[in-house]
C-alpha cells in the first residue's frame, strides 16, 4: 500500500474534542507521531500493533529539531506507512502543519491535513466567553505571545492587534506584562477585561480574570501553569454569566461514541 501521511488536529486537550476523521485516521494508522500537548488518552486509540513515537516536549522547537520531525515523517511514508502525525489543537494553528506538508509536497508524497479544534477557540469557550456577540465585538485575532514589542524582526503589529475587539494570546503565559504592556502603551483601556484560560477543557482547567492592567499582578499571586491562553476584549466579561463548565465534574477523555462502527462503545 501506497505510504501516505494524514496531519491530524488531536484538539485542545480533552480527548473526546478531536474530529471523527481524525479518531478514524489514527486508528488506522502504522506509525504515530505526537506532541506533548495530545490527550494521551487519545494515544490509546491507535491500533496496538502501531509505533507510537514521541516527538516533542514543548511547541518551543527549533528550526533543526523541526527538519528532523518532518525528515521523520517523509521516512515512514516513503516506507510505503500511514502516518498519523498527531498535534494539539489545529494542526494549522502554530502547529507546523505548513513546514511538514511542505515537505511531503516537495518529496511528491500524499498528505491530508484534518483540521482540528483549536485551544484558541476551545479556551476561550470552555471558560464562557464568546469570543464574538452582537453589539460588543464583531471580530478577533489570534497570536503569538513570542513576538512581544523589544523583540528583533518581530512580525506582529501589536498597535494592530489593540484596536481588534477580541484578541487571543498563545504561547504568552511567560510574557503576560509585555503583551498587557504593548496593549495599553498602543491605547487600549486598562479597565478592558482579561482572562488567563489554563488547561482548557481538562479537568485542570483553571480560569483568573481581571483587567489588562491588573491581570499581571493577579498572575502572580495565581501562578497558573501552562498550556495557557490570554483573552483579552470586553466580551471577557460575558463570562459573569456564561461560565458553563465545571472542570471537576467533567468526564474528561472520555471516547464514549465508537465513530468507526457508529455505535456506543
Ligand atoms: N495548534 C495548537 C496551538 C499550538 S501552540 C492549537 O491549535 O491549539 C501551543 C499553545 O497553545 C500553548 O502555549 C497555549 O497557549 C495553547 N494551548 C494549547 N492547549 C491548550 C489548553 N488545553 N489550554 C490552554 N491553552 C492551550
Amino acid at each position: 500500500m501506497r505510504g501516505k501521511a494524514y496531519l491530524i488536529g488531536a484538539g485542545p486537550g480533552r480527548a473526546d474534542l478531536i474530529t471523527v476523521r481524525g479518531l478514524n485516521l489514527l486508528r488506522q494508522a502504522d506509525v504515530v507521531i505526537y506532541d506533548w500537548l495530545v490527550a494521551p488518552l487519545l494515544l490509546e486509540q491507535a491500533a496496538p500493533a502501531a509505533d507510537l513515537i514521541f516527538v516533542g516536549k514543548s511547541h518551543d522547537k527549533h528550526t533543526l529539531e523541526q527538519d528532523a520531525i518532518s525528515d521523520l515523517i517523509v521516512s515512514h511514508v516513503r516506507a510505503g506507512r500511514q502516518v498519523a502525525r498527531l498535534k494539539g489543537g489545529d494542526p494549522s494553528v502554530f502547529g507546523h502543519a505548513g513546514e511538514e506538508a511542505m515537505a511531503l509536497a516537495k518529496a511528491g508524497l500524499p498528505f491530508e491535513i484534518v483540521p482540528g479544534v483549536s485551544s484558541a477557540l476551545a479556551a476561550p469557550t470552555y471558560a464562557g466567553i464568546p469570543l464574538t456577540y452582537r453589539g460588543i465585538s464583531t471580530a478577533f485575532a489570534v497570536v503569538t505571545g513570542h513576538e512581544t514589542p523589544g523583540k528583533v524582526h518581530s512580525g506582529t503589529d501589536w498597535s494592530a492587534l489593540a484596536r481588534i475587539p477580541t484578541l487571543v494570546v498563545l504561547m504568552g503565559l511567560q510574557r503576560v506584562d509585555t503583551v498587557c504592556a504593548a496593549l495599553l502603551a498602543a491605547g487600549r483601556l486598562p479597565e478592558t477585561p482579561a482572562a488567563i484560560v489554563s488547561r482548557a477543557t481538562t479537568s485542570d482547567q483553571r480560569v483568573l480574570r481581571a483587567t489588562l492592567k491588573t491581570l499581571p499582578e493577579a498572575l502572580r499571586h495565581a501562578s497558573l501553569p501552562t498550556p495557557a491562553v490570554l483573552v483579552i476584549g470586553e466580551v471577557v466579561a460575558l463570562s459573569a454569566q456564561l461560565d458553563w463548565f465545571a472542570p471537576a465534574l467533567a468526564e474528561v477523555g472520555f471516547l464514549p461514541f465508537d465513530a468507526l462502527s457508529g455505535r456506543q462503545a
